[in-house]
């Protein structure tokens, strides 16, 4: 066929190459090349960094996705302040009042969870902290869902002790959530109740009693690049096992309620630069991803994502567990029980 005319092949980005060399070879990108990514990661030259992303993804996970569903302990009624959340006591959204969901609506989520092929359950609750009493329930909880489906059990209690998150890995929790929500800088603008500090010191007990580490945040909610960087090399310095990665869902009644989504392309930019900032880490898309992404959720794993929140949020809907996992086998890519 006769190319004179056809107009030149675009060159790929080098920095954007050059970065994602350094993580294919197993390095780890210092702040100057990850905001020379950043940077370089603009419109013109997104699909090189979703080539990359992508590529750094099969690197190091092959085709594995991780799934997990999550059911609430306790929904609503909380006595924070995160500007995004329709749990807070503070606002006057749909959630009204608090909720305690029985061990029968938790098993029966269990159930369900396993039936469609789902390998890890997530129980949350809303609030700042457990009382002990919360705490034992979900001790005896975890160890009856382990034992009769055989599903990987995590848990998300807010702020929790030493010994609190001990006794959780004695009780045979896999990972204990606790997200950053955004960096430090940020964190005041979206969260006045409590500290960035009291997040991390967290995250650090769960880290000092063996239990993997569930944390990440939330974007679109008024942060910069900058900001998503911050918060992301916080989380490779706390050694984050998953990295959940929510998209503001705005809701109404909520100080965030009147914020736009963000646009498709700029959610799947995210994922990409999170990639390459870490390389290793299973970076789970969860709540927002539906209403953020529209046409374009199955994207995400050419971005680099490789886990997904699958069925209900906490307070939104979400998408059926059965199409989530068509999605996976129409890409070629495996369910990772
Ligand atoms: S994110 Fe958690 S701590 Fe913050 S208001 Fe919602 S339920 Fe409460």
């Amino acid at each position: 066929m006769d190319r004179t005319n056809s107009p030149p092949a675009a060159a790929m980005n080098e920095d954007i190459a050059g970065a994602a060399q350094v993580v294919l070879a197993g390095g780890l990108l210092d702040r100057e090349a990850i905001d020379s990514v950043v940077l370089q990661s603009s419109s013109e030259h997104l699909w090189d960094l979703l080539y990359w992303a992508n590529r750094i993804r099969i690197a190091n996970f092959g085709n594995s996705i991780k799934v997990c569903s999550i059911v609430p302990g306790r929904l609503g009624g909380c006595s924070q302040d995160c500007r995004f959340c329709s749990q807070s006591a503070r606002y006057k959204t749909s959630v009204e009042g608090s909720r305690v969901f029985s061990d029968e609506e938790i098993l029966s989520a269990a159930a369900k969870a396993k039936q469609s092929g789902v390998g890890n359950l997530g129980i949350v609750y809303s609030g700042r902290a457990v009382d002990d009493d919360e705490l034992e329930r979900v001790e005896r909880l975890v160890g009856q869902i382990r034992n009769d489906y055989g599903l990987e059990v995590c848990a998300s209690l807010g702020t929790i002790t030493a010994d609190q998150a001990h006794r959780l890995a004695r009780a045979g929790v896999s990972k204990y959530n606790h997200n950053l929500e955004t960096s430090e800088r940020h964190f005041g603008n979206v969260v006045g109740t409590h500290e960035y500090t009291d997040r991390v010191a967290t995250i650090r007990a769960v880290r000092a009693a063996g239990l993997g580490i569930c944390a990440g945040g939330i974007f679109g909610i008024g942060e910069s690049d900058s900001d998503r960087v911050d918060m992301a090399i916080e989380l490779r310095g706390l050694e984050a096992d998953t990295v959940p990665m929510n998209f503001l869902h705005p809701i109404e009644g909520t100080p965030m309620g009147d914020f736009e989504t963000m646009a498709p392309m700029e959610v799947l930019r995210v994922i990409a630069i999170y990639r390459f900032i870490l390389p290793t880490t299973n970076l789970k898309v969860a709540g927002g991803r539906s209403l953020n992404l529209r046409d374009m959720q199955s994207w995400i794993f050419y971005a680099g994502a490789t886990g997904i929140l699958s069925g209900d949020y906490l307070t939104t809907a979400g998408r059926a567990v059965v199409a989530d996992m068509q999605m996976l086998k129409d890409l070629g890519l495996e369910a990772q029980a």
